[in-house]
């Protein structure tokens, strides 16, 4: 087959066609960010290189000097980045950046196209980060020849509807990716402002990044300059030591925070960062940051993990899984090992000594970082915790290690105060705890609304006893773990029988069970297999009744997990409470038939409503309020 003859011409997914779309209409601010992608697409084809090479030292074919080239040509108006890193076979290409199906493109797509602004600043947390090239140019060429291959493979797009690929020839490995600039981009073709942006944006690759030696001198001249076609001179655009490496106190806040967002994507500083060295037994450097925001991901299964493994200085892995858990996967960074082998595989991680100490220690240091944020930084600790604190509460689940220390970092909100604000610990609520309260008492619900108005909290409201309110999804799962801290137990307003040690109501209570012997008696009956049992109520004041769960029941909202998940959930029979001093409770007494079976019933459906329940029956029910309104 001839060269020509293998020219092709394919189509864009419509995915990657309204990416294109994007790219070259909507992005307006930051267009130099074309450059950072590629320069980091460059580095990772680098990184995998040397990690294939690890196993087999021949892909380097004699040279292992990797590095990224940036070069410019005025008259052509191209800008190019050229690499010696992994390269790309035929297929790879198609597959890379001829069609995207990364999880990330659809979230860009929604993002971009909401009211957000335009910024081409967010392209890099995406997976979409070639085709920023279009943003500045109206044609892009890809050469690429995959390492250990002889053949390579020429890629062409104007970035409309399609691309083309052909056969080519390349005298060495790697990738070449020239931007034919558009015409009012014509300023990134100069040697001054594409150094100022690597330097702004990739100083911390750890591959040199190469261009053209320029001096002063040369630039005056440049006129007389270019008839003598000198030797071109290279030299090292970015200053790339190991940022982790050096001393914390030669480090400014400036070079952390750029350092950071190169990293992790992010095109915003940091909330906070800890920087360790450990040195002894073991010999490691950890630099773990908390981001501002969260990824889009974060909630993803797939959600890629952001600290980086290094062993001396050299990369070796990403988002492993080894190196923080799931519930600090927030968590970005870079932790860079002295002990560990260079050929670290992750079968090898999973069960390795070095790094199990090293997880350890980073998520010591992360909680202490917390902590500490907790007490000197309020409002910080504020904002990490609207951000993370879902994700914080998987902790105690996942961390039993680390249980106490989680916990202790917990916020929720609380009856105590009058917002949805999650702000108060469990030892702000222990050091307001009543005399002889020896309980946390929580409520669950699917709202703060709804947990703060739920009927269960009367009899608190009037003794003024704290309740935490808890409406995140994650909340039944951490209090099913979470069952004790600092020796008090949690206690469920909305479970068993409740004793608020108040023994001159409790003679009452039990006067009043003999009056209401026979209504019980009666409701029992009339609900049998709705309800486990009908009981005088020690929680209500206000409202006539209310459905309570025995302290091993599945809760409702737990039930509905489960049953999202595919899982068998039985459902388990409440207890109906009722309000003894309630009007339409006392009026059951004198009520028979059809009537007491239709009030009772309503006292139920009532119950199971406030519980954020609905009746089963929910026509029946309309009926039936019709019908004793009187209708
Ligand atoms: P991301 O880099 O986030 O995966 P991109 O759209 O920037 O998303 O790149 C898509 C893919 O194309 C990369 O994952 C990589 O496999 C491939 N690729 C891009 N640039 C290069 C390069 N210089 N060398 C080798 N492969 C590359």
């Amino acid at each position: 087959m001839s060269v020509e003859a293998a020219k092709e011409t394919m189509e864009f997914q419509t995915e990657a066609r309204q990416i294109l779309h994007l790219m070259t209409h909507s992005l307006y601010s930051n267009k130099e960010i074309f450059l950072r992608e590629l320069i980091s697409n460059a580095s990772d084809a680098c990184d995998k290189l040397r990690f294939e090479a690890l196993k087999d030292d021949s892909l380097y074919g004699g040279d292992s000097e990797l590095q990224i080239q940036v070069s410019f040509d005025k008259e052509a108006k191209t800008v190019t980045v050229s690499d010696n890193g992994i390269g790309m076979s035929r297929q790879e290409v198609i597959d890379n950046i001829g069609t995207i199906a990364s999880s990330g493109t659809r979230k860009f797509l929604e993002k971009m196209t909401g009211d957000q602004a335009k910024d081409s600043q967010m392209i890099g947390q995406f997976g979409v980060g070639f085709y920023s090239s279009f943003i500045v140019a109206d044609n892009v060429t890809v050469l690429t020849r995959r390492a250990g291959s002889d053949e390579a493979v020429l890629w062409e797009s104007d970035g409309q509807g399609s691309f083309t690929l052909e056969n080519a020839s390349k005298d060495s490995r790697g990738t070449v990716v020239t931007l034919h600039l558009k015409d009012d981009e014509l300023e990134f073709c100069d040697n001054f402002r594409l150094r100022n942006i690597i330097k702004q944006y990739s100083d911390h690759i750890s591959l040199p990044v190469m261009m053209e030696k320029v001096d002063f001198a040369d630039r005056k001249d440049e006129d007389e300059d270019k008839a003598e076609k000198k030797e071109v001179e290279l030299e090292r655009v970015n200053t790339a030591a190991a940022l982790w490496a050096r001393d914390r106190k030669e480090i400014s806040d400036e070079e952390y925070n750029e350092f950071y967002k190169h990293i992790s994507m992010d095109f915003e500083d940091p909330l906070s960062w800890t920087h360790n060295k450990v040195e002894g037994n073991q010999s490691y450097t950890s630099l773990l940051y908390i981001p501002k925001k969260a990824p889009f991901d974060l909630y993803d299964r797939d959600h890629k993990r952001g600290v980086k493994l290094y062993v001396k200085r050299i990369f070796i892995m990403d988002d492993s899984e080894h190196l923080m858990p799931n519930y600090l996967r927030f968590v970005k960074g870079v932790i860079d090992s002295d002990d560990l082998p260079l050929n670290v595989s992750r079968e090898i991680l999973q069960k390795n000594k070095v790094i199990d100490r090293i997880r350890g220690a980073s998520v010591k240091k992360i909680l202490g970082l917390l902590e500490t944020m907790a007490r000197n930084k309020p409002d910080e600790y504020k904002e990490f915790w609207k951000t993370f604190g879902q994700v914080m509460k998987e902790g105690p689940i996942e961390d039993y290690a680390n249980k106490e220390r989680v916990a202790k970092l917990l916020r929720f909100a609380s009856t105590a105060n009058d917002s949805d604000d999650q702000s108060v610990s469990l030892e702000d609520y222990i050091g307001r705890m009543q005399e002889g309260q020896d309980k946390i008492y929580y409520i669950t619900a699917d709202s703060y609304t709804a947990a703060r108005n739920s009927p269960h909290l009367e009899v608190f409201k009037k003794k003024g006893i704290e309740v935490l309110l808890l409406s995140d999804r994650v909340d039944e799962w951490l209090v099913s773990h979470l069952t004790e801290f600092d020796e008090k137990q949690l206690q469920s307003v909305a479970r068993g029988d409740l004793d608020l040690d108040d023994e001159a109501g409790k003679d009452d209570k039990d006067e009043l069970v003999k009056d209401y012997e026979k209504v019980i008696t009666e409701m029992k009956t009339l609900l049998d297999g709705k309800v486990s049992e009908v009981r005088i109520s020690k929680r209500l004041t206000d409202s006539p009744s209310c459905l309570v769960l025995n302290e091993t029941d599945m809760s409702a909202q737990m039930q509905q997990i489960l049953e999202a998940a595919g899982q068998y959930a039985p459902k388990a029979q409440p207890v109906l409470e009722i309000n003894p001093e309630h009007a339409l409770i006392k009026k059951l007494q004198d009520m028979k038939g059809d009537e007491f079976s239709d009030w009772a019933t309503l006292m139920f459906e009532q119950a199971q409503l406030a519980a954020g329940e609905m009746p089963e029956d929910s026509a029946e029910f309309v009926k039936r309020v019709n019908r004793l309104l009187g209708a």
